[in-house]
């Protein structure tokens, strides 16, 4: 029912070729899609989600391999638009498990009566702008054939998975699972001989996982990880009611910080202290147990080379110490060729100790690469074949652009997002792209919502904006919106000069889009501050959408 109404295009006198016709489709029923189908709902939209997976939840739907968690705090891992809402919900610990965030989403789904419209088990195999009828016209691997005038990816930006990534993968004898792949159905490893490839934020708590359960395991180091403990009390009633009555205080926190957590970078600079004071902040900031030793110690890290050296040997030792300095341990697991915090820095749980069980080897793959998957196992360059029963890929994703450049995307005079991606990745402040209109996007390269980010505050603040700017350009007459080429450039040089003043760019990872080979490099995410981004997000709607044009 519509609550009020806009003056949309709507389907009269369209062609649909079979199809059906939707004011709006949003692509995705996670975090952001949840949230941006019940706002144009509100709107008084036709709009349905179409989602890949059979339930809801997104990230929290794919990734349910062991250990799996997230590593913001529960209170401000939220949705902000009620706080009712907030409130009818008591997460268990303060960093919830996969099983518990998947059973909040669809809490929330059933909350505000989502799943009426999403169709799940429904993959967008390609979305063409019709430029003459200025409609997305959009096809289902299914089949299916919607027209749509407004087309929003809420896709994630962690949802493309590298699963098909070493030669020879079919041949395998045992089972072999990518981590973002993980079957629902409960896979035993009890006394397995299991191989682990990856060592990023999922390979680290998939091996301190399953580490106590399986026979044996070998795990596959290429770049080791700085880490930092995770500190992950229970949270009774009491907790909640308190964390409940500062709402609105977090709500405005979240939105201001520099990554959209509740802390930021409040330690004051680094060079007015001494190095007490400094080894002071980073044992406390430790001793927290969240990632407010990377996210809210000293901003300096992230530009001087030597503040950065000082912090990383600080967690160095730290590291070395859990590792009784086993020199070859320290070697293969502690990085030093790179600086703590220019990538994603994991929190764990005994995942260092895990190394020194008896029946744990590891394989160091900057020394001898894996070469191919064999019938028994995984070989390595030297020639050994590593038999194992299972193998779990933790390798990671075609980040950022993956998950939209799988879909066949096609803008005014056909262009190919992929293809133009494939060249080089660009956005308009990762909410359109030009030359792709009424196309927009959350969880794009080149906003912080890309990486560098709770994700539920950036993810929010981009539906928000999107939802604001389509009822502004209809309430004004206009049916399109389209990102300016000028805009796109200026947004695109400022992210670029935003981020070649940091040590980020120089460390290879997937923030750079170097895990993925030939991916163009650009910082995926925009590195400015999730405050500063909002803010010029807030200039633009306020100003009647400069650089976006509308007719
Ligand atoms: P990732 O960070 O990209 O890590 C992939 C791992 O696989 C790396 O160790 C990589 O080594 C290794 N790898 C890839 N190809 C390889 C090969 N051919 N041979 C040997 N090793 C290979 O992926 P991820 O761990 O899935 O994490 C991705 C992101 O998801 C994280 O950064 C984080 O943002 C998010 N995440 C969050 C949570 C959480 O909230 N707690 C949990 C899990 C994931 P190289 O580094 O040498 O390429």
């Amino acid at each position: 029912m519509s609550t009020q109404q806009l003056p949309v295009k709507g389907c009269a006198g369209l062609d649909l070729r079979g199809g059906i016709y939707l004011d709006a489709v949003v692509i995705g029923a996670g975090v952001a899609g949840l949230y941006q189908l019940h706002r144009l709902r509100d709107m008084g939209m036709s709009v349905r989600a179409y989602e890949a997976g059979s339930g809801v939840g997104g990230t929290w739907y794919w990734n349910r391999y062991p250990g799996a968690r997230f590593d913001s705090q529960a209170e401000i891992y939220q949705y902000w638009f009620s706080e009712e809402l907030y409130k009818s919900w008591q997460p268990s610990e303060r960093f919830p498990a996969q099983p518990e965030t998947e059973r909040w989403l669809n809490h929330v789904a059933d909350t505000l009566d989502l799943k009426k419209d999403i169709q799940f088990n429904t993959r967008i195999a390609s979305a063409h702008f019709d430029e003459e009828n200025e409609v997305w016209r959009i096809e289902t691997t299914g089949g299916e054939k919607i027209v749509t005038q407004f087309l929003i990816a809420c896709c994630g930006m962690l949802s493309a998975p590298l699963s098909d990534h070493f030669e020879g993968q079919a041949s395998f004898k045992g089972q072999i699972y990518h981590t973002a792949l993980w079957p629902k159905e409960p896979v035993d490893l009890k006394g397995k001989r299991v191989a682990v490839i990856g060592t990023g934020a999922t390979g680290i708590q998939v091996i301190q996982t399953i580490a106590p359960e399986v026979g044996s395991m070998k795990i596959f180091v290429r770049t080791p990880q700085y880490i930092i403990p995770m500190r992950n009390p229970k949270y009774s009633k009491a907790d909640w009611d308190q964390w409940s009555s500062r709402f609105h205080e977090l709500k405005k926190r979240v939105r201001e910080t520099f990554a959209g957590f509740d802390y930021d970078f409040d330690a004051g600079p680094w060079e007015e202290k001494t190095p007490e004071e400094r080894t002071q902040v980073l044992e406390s900031l430790w001793e927290d147990g969240s990632l407010s030793l990377w996210l809210a110690s000293f901003p300096e890290m992230f530009f001087d080379e030597a503040v950065s050296e000082e912090v990383s040997e600080f967690v160095r030792g730290k590291m070395r110490e859990r590792l009784g300095n086993d020199p070859k341990l320290c070697d293969l697991l502690i990085p030093t060729d790179y600086g703590f915090g220019t990538h994603r820095v994991p929190l764990e749980n005994k995942y260092l100790e895990v190394y020194l069980q008896p029946n744990v080897e590891t394989v160091d793959c900057k020394k001898t690469a894996i070469t191919r998957v064999v019938p028994e196992g995984i070989e390595t360059a030297d020639g050994t074949v590593h038999e194992v029963d299972v193998i779990i890929m933790a390798v990671g994703f075609d980040a950022g652009s993956g998950a939209l450049s799988r879909i066949d995307i096609r803008g005014r005079n056909n262009r190919s997002l992929k293809d133009q991606w494939q060249q080089e990745i660009r956005t308009s402040m990762g909410l359109q792209v030009h030359g792709y209109p009424n196309l927009f996007t959350t969880g794009a390269p080149l906003a912080p919502s890309a990486a560098l980010c709770n994700m539920t505050t950036c993810l929010q603040q981009q539906v928000d904006w999107i939802t604001g700017c389509i009822d502004y350009a209809l309430k004004h007459g206009n049916q399109v919106v389209e990102a300016t080429a000028e805009f796109e450039d200026d947004w695109v040089r400022h992210h670029d000069e935003t981020a070649a003043k940091t040590l980020v760019v120089k460390t290879d990872s997937w923030y750079m889009g170097s895990n993925v080979e030939g991916k163009p490099r650009r910082l995926l995410s925009y590195i400015g501050g999730v405050g500063n981004y909002h803010k010029r997000c807030d200039e633009l709607a306020r100003d009647g959408y400069p650089g976006f044009q509308m007719h």
